[in-house]
């Protein structure tokens, strides 16, 4: 599903730049290559392309990436078009 975009807006992804220490870890395990590594920083290349799956938050040694993984807009339109359900995410927007 890499290229697909969501919502734009919606995403809950943040880096906080004074924890990173630039390991690259996130770089590498995110799916849709939101993040990007140069110089030792991290930095969100395309906010609007993350899938809130959390993997870089878990991977990160320093807690600098944080993201509500599994919930939210994005989350419920990855569940419908899984389900074929109309996508709720209780945001009081719509999907
Ligand atoms: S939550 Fe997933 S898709 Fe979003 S930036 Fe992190 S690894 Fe990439
Ligand atoms: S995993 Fe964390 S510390 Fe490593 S580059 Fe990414 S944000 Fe920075």
């Amino acid at each position: 599903m890499a290229g697909l975009r969501y919502l734009e807006n919606v995403v809950t992804l943040q880096l906080d730049m004074g924890k990173c220490v630039g390991c690259g870890l996130c770089a590498t395990v995110c799916p849709h290559a939101v993040l990007v590594v140069n110089h030792r920083e991290a930095r969100i290349s395309d906010r609007d392309a993350c899938i809130e799956c959390g993997a870089c938050m878990r991977n990160c040694p320093t807690e600098a990436l944080t993201v509500k993984a599994g919930v939210g807009c994005a989350s419920a339109i990855i569940h419908s078009w899984l389900t074929g359900e109309e996508p709720s995410c209780d945001c009081g927007g719509s999907c």
